[in-house]
C-alpha cells in the first residue's frame, strides 16, 4: 500500500495536490478538515468540531483520531491513501503508526510542502473569497492557525526523520511544477 502523508501548514496547497497525486497513483484521498466540515453541522459531534474549527484550533486527539480511522476503514480494498491534514500532533502520529501496522501496512512517506508565512497568509485570504470558510477570512484566525502548526504539529516532521520518511518540497511555484516535484520523489 501506498500510504502518503502529506504534510505542511495551512494554505501550503495539500488539497490541491492531494487531487493531483490522487489522480495519478489512484489513491483515496481523506482530508480530515473536509471530513469535519461535512460533518451535519447540527450533530453532536459536527458542533464539537465546528467549535474548534472555526477558532482556527485543533480538534481534540480522541475525536480526531476516531473519525480518521472510521474514514480509512470505508475504503478497505484502497491500493493507497493520502492522509491530507492529519497526523497534526505526535499522538495522531503514533495512532497512525498503530493503525496501519495492525492492518500490516505503514506510512510510506510523508511529503512536506514547505511555504514562507507572508505567501501563506496571502493564499488563505484569497481563498476566502471562494471557500466561505469562516477560518479563512479572519486574519487573527489564520494567525492562529499558523501558531497552532508552529507549536503543536510542525514536530511531527520529527517524528518522520526518525523513520526517514520526511521529504520536503518547495510549495512556491506554480500548481504544476509543485506536482512534479512530488511526482518525482514518489517515483524515486
Ligand atoms: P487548513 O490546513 O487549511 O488549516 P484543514 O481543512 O486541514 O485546513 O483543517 C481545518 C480545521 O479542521 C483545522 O483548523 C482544525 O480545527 C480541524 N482539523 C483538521 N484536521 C485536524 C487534525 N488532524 N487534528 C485536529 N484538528 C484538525
Amino acid at each position: 500500500m501506498l500510504n502518503i502523508v502529506l504534510f505542511g501548514p495551512p494554505g501550503a496547497g495539500k488539497g490541491t495536490q492531494s487531487e493531483r497525486l490522487k489522480e495519478k497513483y489512484g489513491l483515496v484521498h481523506i482530508s480530515t478538515g473536509d471530513v469535519f466540515r461535512a460533518l451535519n453541522p447540527e450533530s453532536e459531534l459536527g458542533k464539537l468540531a465546528k467549535s474548534y474549527s472555526d477558532k482556527g484550533n485543533l480538534v481534540p486527539d480522541e475525536v480526531t483520531i476516531e473519525i480518521l480511522e472510521a474514514e480509512v476503514s470505508k475504503h478497505p480494498n484502497a491500493k493507497g491513501v493520502i492522509y491530507d491534514g492529519f497526523p497534526r500532533t505526535k499522538a495522531q502520529a503514533e495512532a497512525l503508526d498503530k493503525f496501519l501496522n495492525a492492518k500490516g501496512t505503514s506510512v510510506s512517506m510523508m511529503l512536506s510542502l514547505v511555504v514562507p508565512e507572508d505567501e501563506l497568509k496571502t493564499r488563505l485570504i484569497a481563498r476566502a473569497e471562494v471557500s466561505g470558510r469562516k477560518d479563512d477570512a479572519d486574519p487573527e484566525i489564520i494567525q492562529n492557525r499558523i501558531n497552532t502548526y508552529n507549536s503543536s504539529t510542525a514536530p511531527v516532521a520529527n517524528f518522520y526523520i526518525g523513520q526517514n520518511k520526511l521529504h520536503e518540497i518547495d510549495g512556491v511555484g506554480s500548481i504544476d511544477d509543485i506536482t512534479q516535484r512530488l511526482y518525482d520523489i514518489i517515483d524515486a
